[in-house]
């Protein structure tokens, strides 16, 4: 195992900068997720890390040393990649010890690791078999026994799982956490999935454009998101356009909410973005001297399973919407329906204010 350091890393085609001046420290063991929507440079960093891509500037460390100039085979890295291709015509055992026949290792001792690493993901029955005579869990089953045998100091994931169906996307979540507990490898794992990143990480890294937006903890990024961006890249919010008031107020349309977050450095009448998850949202109990009270009628109900999400129409704020989550017994008890008028409340604690405008990316098409 190793730490990795990442110091000022930059990687430019021509003139187009794609990584720009990223620092980043990884713990011996850690699992870390890089994030971010699609072309933001998670990729290219990776490869950077593996040796793929040259470094254009700053610096890499594994373990402690430099690796700008290491060939990859020497990084003590193992890669997995989203399309693992497997060679057809070569068993999962062989498939699993090739690279360790390229390094001259004796029969005896690849069939130890195979076996080890057979054993870890569940592939004993498998190993004999081809490629296509597996299923596409197997087959990234196989391709991840291919990294474990090399014992890296370090593995390193692109979007690994994105080929799999929804349900084995699932199963096989599961077993990557469990090879982690097992193996204690530390892991830089790439991925577009908020679902994987919030249940793999141990702590997550937020890329736009080539750049750190965040890093946290799965809990810190999800309930103390930087920025409006961040906020929506993980989990669903409400972005409600506002004014900001004075004295810990905000104004959106005739409302005006009390907040305890965010003002700091927002002047008066500033236009300010309030933001607060679905599930913050106060449906029970609501009044109209409840704090932060907002009228509201409910344009759509969705049965969601173990809850209903509500989209409501603020009633004195314009085109405002707010979505809530409001539970089966709620809508069950109070007998909640499609065009009923109801009172939610926004509490101030988990209110969040950001002193930029927002445009959600789907309402600009
Ligand atoms: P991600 O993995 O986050 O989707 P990538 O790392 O693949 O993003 O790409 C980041 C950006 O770098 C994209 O804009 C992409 O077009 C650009 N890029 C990647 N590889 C090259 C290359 N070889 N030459 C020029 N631009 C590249
Ligand atoms: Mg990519």
């Amino acid at each position: 195992m190793a730490h990795v350091r990442l110091n000022g890393l930059s990687k430019s085609y021509g003139k187009v900068d794609v990584i720009k001046d990223v620092s980043l420290d990884i713990e011996d063991g850690e699992f870390v997720v890089l994030i971010g929507p699609s072309g933001c440079g998670k990729s290219t960093l990776l490869r950077m890390i593996a040796g793929l891509e040259s470094i254009s500037a700053g610096t890499l460390e594994i373990g402690g040393a430099a690796m700008n100039d290491v060939p990859p085979r020497d990084r003590g890295i193992s890669m997995v990649f989203q399309s693992y291709a497997l060679y057809p015509h070569m068993s999962s055992a062989d498939n699993m010890s090739f690279s360790l026949r390229l390094a001259g290792e004796e029969e005896a001792q690849r069939r130890s690791k195979v076996d080890r690493a057979a054993d870890i993901l569940g592939l004993g029955p498998y190993l004999d078999r081809l490629p296509r005579q597996l299923s596409g869990g197997q087959r990234q089953r196989v391709a991840m026994g291919r990294a474990i045998v090399r014992k890296p100091e370090v593995f390193l994931f692109d979007e690994p799982l994105s080929n799999l169906d929804a349900k084995l996307r699932v199963k096989m979540r599961a077993e990557l956490k469990e090879l982690h507990q097992k193996l204690r490898t530390t892991t830089i794992y790439v991925t577009h999935d908020q679902v994987e990143a919030m249940t793999l990480a141990d702590r997550i890294v937020v890329l736009r454009d080539g750049e750190i937006e965040q890093i946290g903890t799965p809990q810190e990024i999800y309930s103390r998101p930087i920025n409006p961006f961040v906020a929506d890249f993980i989990g669903t919010m409400n972005f409600l356009a506002g004014i900001a008031g004075g004295q810990d107020k905000v104004r959106v349309g005739d409302i005006e909410l009390a907040t305890s977050n965010g003002l700091d450095d927002i002047q008066e009448d500033d236009a300010i973005t309030v933001c607060i998850r679905p599930e913050d949202v106060a449906t029970r109990g609501v009044t109209p001297d409840t704090e932060n009270a907002v009228p509201t009628v409910i344009e759509t109900l969705e049965f969601l399973g173990s809850f209903y999400r509500a989209s409501l129409a603020v009633q004195d704020a314009g085109e405002t919407t707010i979505r809530a989550d409001f539970s089966i017994n709620l809508v069950r008890d109070l007998d909640i329906k499609e065009g009923q008028e109801f009172t939610v409340a926004l509490p101030s604690d988990h209110i969040r204010v950001y002193g930029e405008i927002f445009t959600h990316a789907d309402d600009l098409i």
